[in-house]
């Protein structure tokens, strides 16, 4: 068994807010918010970064994607917009090796985010 933070999330053993569930991915609130709108998007299987994806694995990465696009229609971002972050290796500022989107919203973004 995974002692992962977010598999331990995927098993409820650390409580989240979740947003959204099926058979394959989880959503639930950022802890630490960098906007009014930050969630993030896990495949229920863990893989650790995109460098640790076996075959088959794009069909759940295309599942991970449809279920941010979803949640952000539900939450009314398809004519505001919203910016989807994947963190790849410590370089890439990822933290948690859990591969994961985040779903950042609700304030103006800018580009770069410096
Ligand atoms: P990373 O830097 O790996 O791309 O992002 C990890 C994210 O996980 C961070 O934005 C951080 O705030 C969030 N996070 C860390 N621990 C927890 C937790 O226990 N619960 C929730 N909901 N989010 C967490
Ligand atoms: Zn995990």
């Amino acid at each position: 068994m995974e002692e992962c933070l977010f598999c331990r999330i995927v098993r409820k053993e650390v409580p989240a807010t979740i947003v959204y569930e099926d058979d394959a991915i989880l959503a639930f609130k950022d802890i630490n918010p960098v906007a009014p709108i930050h969630i993030l998007f896990i495949p229920k299987k863990h893989i650790s970064t995109f460098f640790a994806m076996e075959p088959g694995d794009e069909v759940l990465i295309g599942k991970l994607h449809q279920a941010a696009v979803q949640v952000a229609q539900e939450l009314g971002l398809a004519e505001k917009g919203f910016r989807l972050v994947a963190n790849c290796q410590r370089g890439g500022g990822q933290l948690i090796f859990h591969l994961h989107y985040h779903l950042i919203a609700g304030r103006p973004l800018l580009w770069p985010p410096g």
